[in-house]
C-alpha cells in the first residue's frame, strides 16, 4: 500500500461510515497535498519525520504516510477498516446477494466528492456488474448540475471508459444516466432528445418540498407518468431529523408508476431512508417497481446499500421486483419498454 493508497483507503472507510466532519476533510485535505508531492521529497521528510512541516499534513495524515512507506500498511487503516464495516441484517442479505448494480449516484462532475474513474472503481470493488452515472442537472446549481453541452461531453468520456471495460476479464458498464430535476410545473429539467438518449433517468424533486399536497402531487404525477423516467428518487425528500417528508397522494402517484412503469427508489442514504416503512408498505401494495440504490457521493457510500436492503426486507419487497437485480442488458430493455 502506497501513502495515496492508504490515504484512499482512509478516506473511502469514512465516507462509508458517514463521517463527514474535520476528521474527514482533514485527510481529503493531506490526499491533495500527498498527491502534488514528488514521491522522493514525501520519503525524504518521512524519514526525517518533517512532513507535518508540509501544509495540509498533520500529525494523524502524516503518520499514516510515514507507515505506508515504511512497511506498506498503516495501523489506522486496518483499525478504520474494521470499524466502519457497514452492517446488513441477515434478512437484508438475501436482497444486496441480488443487486447487480446500482442506480443513483453523482461524481465531481456535479456534486460528488470522487472522479468517475473513482466511483468505478469502487463499483467494480463492492462487486457491481454495471452502475447508472446520475449527476444533477443544470437547475440544482448548488450542485454544479450538468446542463446540456457538460451532458453531451460526460456521454463522451463515458463512452471512452466503456470501451476500455469491454476488454477486463470480469465486463463492467457504466450506463448514462442522470438525476433530472422535477421542476416545479412537473415538467423535466433536461430536453427530451437527451432525456431519451440516456439508459437511465431519475427524477427527483429538490425544490418547494413544502407545498400543498394538491400541487405536490400534480407535479410528481407528471413526471412519473413521463416515458422517459425510469426511477423516482427519494420521493419524500425528507431529511431525518432535519427536514419533513413532503406531502403527496401517495397512493395516486404510485398507482401512476406502476401504470408507466417508473420504479420507486429506496434511497439508502442514511439521512434520508426514502420512502419511510409506511410508504413503502403502500408502494409495495400498488404493485410498483423498486430500485435500491446508494445515491452515492463519494466512493464509501457506494456501500450503502445494506441500508436499503434491510428496510426492503423489514417491508417485504418482492425481489422480482427490483430492476437493479436485472442484468445491464435487461435493465436497458426495461427501461427502453417501460410505457
Ligand atoms: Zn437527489
Ligand atoms: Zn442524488
Amino acid at each position: 500500500m502506497t501513502p495515496l493508497e492508504a490515504l484512499d483507503r482512509v478516506v473511502h472507510c469514512l465516507d462509508r461510515a458517514h463521517e463527514g466532519g474535520f476528521k474527514a476533510k482533514a485527510f481529503v485535505r493531506a490526499r491533495e497535498v500527498a498527491r502534488e508531492t514528488p514521491a522522493d521529497e514525501l520519503e525524504e521528510r518521512a524519514r526525517a519525520g518533517t512532513l507535518t512541516a508540509l501544509d495540509g499534513i498533520g500529525p494523524a495524515t502524516a503518520r499514516v504516510i510515514t507507515e505506508a512507506l515504511a512497511d506498506g500498511t498503516s495501523s489506522y487503516v486496518t483499525k478504520l477498516e474494521a470499524e466502519t464495516q457497514v452492517p446488513i441484517s441477515p434478512e437484508g442479505e438475501p436482497y444486496r446477494a441480488a443487486l447487480r448494480g446500482d442506480c443513483h449516484l453523482h461524481s465531481t462532475w456535479s456534486d460528488g466528492g470522487a472522479t468517475i474513474e473513482a466511483m468505478t472503481n469502487a463499483a467494480i470493488e463492492v462487486g457491481h456488474e454495471y452502475m447508472v452515472l446520475t449527476d444533477h442537472s443544470a437547475r440544482l446549481t448548488i450542485a454544479h448540475g450538468l446542463d446540456r453541452e457538460r451532458l453531451l461531453r460526460q456521454l463522451d468520456v463515458l463512452d471512452e471508459l466503456n470501451v476500455g471495460f469491454a476488454s477486463r476479464s470480469t465486463p463492467f458498464r457504466i450506463l448514462t444516466g442522470m438525476e433530472v430535476d422535477i421542476n416545479e410545473d412537473g415538467t423535466l429539467d433536461l430536453d427530451d432528445d437527451l432525456l431519451e438518449r440516456l439508459d437511465v433517468v431519475v427524477a427527483s424533486v429538490h425544490s418547494k418540498l413544502r407545498s400543498d399536497r394538491i400541487a405536490m402531487t400534480h407535479r410528481m404525477l407528471q413526471a412519473v407518468r413521463s416515458p422517459h423516467v425510469d426511477i423516482l428518487g427519494h420521493c419524500t425528500g425528507r431529511l431525518i431529523g432535519k427536514r419533513p417528508p413532503s406531502v403527496f397522494d401517495a397512493d395516486r402517484v404510485f398507482a401512476a408508476c406502476v401504470e408507466s412503469g417508473t420504479a420507486v427508489e429506496i434511497n439508502s442514504r442514511p439521512e434520508r431512508l426514502d420512502p419511510p416503512f409506511e410508504l413503502l408498505e403502500r408502494a409495495i401494495a400498488a404493485g410498483c417497481w423498486f430500485s435500491i440504490d446508494s445515491d452515492a457521493h463519494a466512493t464509501g457510500q457506494l456501500e450503502w446499500q445494506p441500508h436499503g436492503c434491510d428496510r426492503a426486507a423489514t417491508c417485504g419487497v418482492p425481489i422480482d421486483r427490483i430492476v437493479n437485480t436485472m442484468s445491464a442488458d435487461d435493465l436497458i430493455t426495461w427501461t427502453r419498454s417501460a410505457a
